[in-house]
């Protein structure tokens, strides 16, 4: 019998219960000091791991100290200077380009609203949900690879598509959860339910799960 909003609800309250007592620091993975740091290091993990990016961006924030100079940037140096981060023409051009637009169009202040972000190039819903969450501390969900998977597991929604995800899970968690749920989920996918061998009997959410292995 298909479970009702309710009840939906109330297994989504105790999930998020059960993973803060796994994860009770769970955070951002990526290291940044600025929010224009973020953007850059969120942009540069497309397709990438954080770890990746992580042993990428001390070099990379010491060469480029403001959006300014990411803007007023020689492209294809960047392009170098993130190489091992994959895509690296593309993201050096999303990097250089949404750097230029920030700097001549939003007076060097990274915007704080999901319209304005996404005008940036190469800045979609999942980075700009990242900014708000971290930086503006809007309650926002970045449907990333792990929260597809695990939401589809849990029964949580049956599609693939990330922004239909966004808007289904945000009816059924509690807004003041949606970040945090995020940074859970991410961890648990990396550590449990990890793709093509979930680790069900160690699982602390299994008995809200409906796709346990037993
Ligand atoms: S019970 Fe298994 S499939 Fe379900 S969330 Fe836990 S590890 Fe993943």
């Amino acid at each position: 019998m298909k479970e009702s909003k309710l009840q939906q609800k109330t297994r989504a309250k105790s999930v998020v219960s059960e993973l803060n007592k796994a994860y009770p620091d769970s955070k951002c993975s990526l290291n940044y000091s600025t929010p224009h740091e973020l953007l850059v290091a969120t942009i540069l993990s497309a397709q990438c791991t954080d770890h990746r990016v992580n042993q990428v961006t001390p070099e990379l924030f010491r060469k480029y100290k403001s959006p300014e100079d990411y803007a007023y940037s020689d492209v294809a140096e960047l392009a170098k200077d993130v190489h091992s981060c994959g895509y690296h023409n593309q993201k050096a051009k999303s990097i250089q380009g949404s750097s230029l637009k920030i700097v001549e169009e939003f007076n060097g202040i990274l915007p704080d609203t999901m319209v304005e972000l996404v005008m940036l190039p190469g800045v979609g819903r999942k980075t700009a949900n990242c900014i708000l969450g971290e930086i503006y501390k809007v309650p926002s969900m970045v449907i990333d690879t792990h929260m597809v998977r695990i939401m589809n597991l849990l029964g949580f929604t049956n599609t693939k598509d990330a922004k239909k995800i966004e808007f289904e899970l945000m009816e059924i968690f509690k807004e003041d959860k949606w970040v945090t749920l995020t940074h859970m989920i991410i961890d648990h996918g990396r550590a449990v339910c990890i793709a093509r061998r979930p680790e069900c009997g160690s699982c602390v959410i299994s008995k809200f799960c409906p796709s346990e292995i037993i």
